[in-house]
């Protein structure tokens, strides 16, 4: 962190939660929350659900001004029922940890709630199916800054084909909500393509100075 600050980066901050009617609102919200995360837990909606431990509705602070979006869960994702606890999910919080956050400060949520076999690509069938439930997440924590980890994630809240190096180092805007978004590399990739791990590097710091700007 120091080492943020010296370089004249001011670490990012919870918003503030105006203190009016808190708790009305945040019981109307757990409420939602709750109901959501029980239908994921029972959802059928497509053929995953045959094949799957459990379902890896998401982690992390339900106020986060910072989202992070993935694929799917992995092996250890679906025995854990925690999206990003595999290699790459320790390479998502080293990420995390290199902009002064922490796993607990951000919301981890994946495009599918449930491993497909093998770890292979999402079916289109399966997006359509399952990412309502994202959607509701997103408007849930209403994060200042959505950011997608990957191809996958990247084409589905963007509703683009583009390649993941040309939607890079821009500001997107998601949906309706508009909200700020940033597409980097998945950190599977990065495993498996160090090389462009500076590259992910710079994004986070696009991630950082946008979270801090005053234009979000
Ligand atoms: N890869 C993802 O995209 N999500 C996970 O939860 C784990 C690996």
């Amino acid at each position: 962190m120091d080492h943020y600050q010296t370089l004249g980066i001011i670490p990012w901050q919870r918003k503030n939660v105006a203190s009016n009617n808190q708790s009305t609102i945040e019981t109307t919200e757990q409420l939602n929350w709750e109901t959501l995360q029980k239908t994921v837990a029972q959802c059928t909606k497509c053929q995953l659900h045959q094949s799957r431990t459990q379902t890896v509705f998401g982690v992390g602070n339900l106020t986060a001004e910072l989202m992070i979006i993935g694929e799917a869960p992995g092996f250890y994702e679906d025995q854990q029922g925690e999206p990003f606890v595999g290699r790459a999910g320790q390479l998502l919080t080293a990420m995390i940890n290199t902009i002064g956050l922490t796993r607990q400060q951000v919301y981890i949520a994946n495009i599918l709630k449930c491993r497909p076999p093998n770890n292979r690509d999402p079916a289109a069938l399966e997006v359509q199916e399952c990412t309502h439930y994202l959607d509701q997440q997103i408007k849930l924590i209403n994060p200042k800054l959505l950011l997608a980890v990957g191809r996958i994630a990247a084409h589905y809240l963007l509703k683009t084909k583009s390649s993941l190096e040309s939607l890079r180092n821009r500001l997107h805007q998601y949906g309706d909500s508009k909200t700020p978004l940033i597409v980097t590399y998945h950190p599977a990739y990065l495993l498996r393509t160090p090389q462009d791990k500076k590259k992910a590097y710079f994004d986070l710091q696009f991630t950082l100075r946008t979270l801090n700007s005053g234009i979000i």
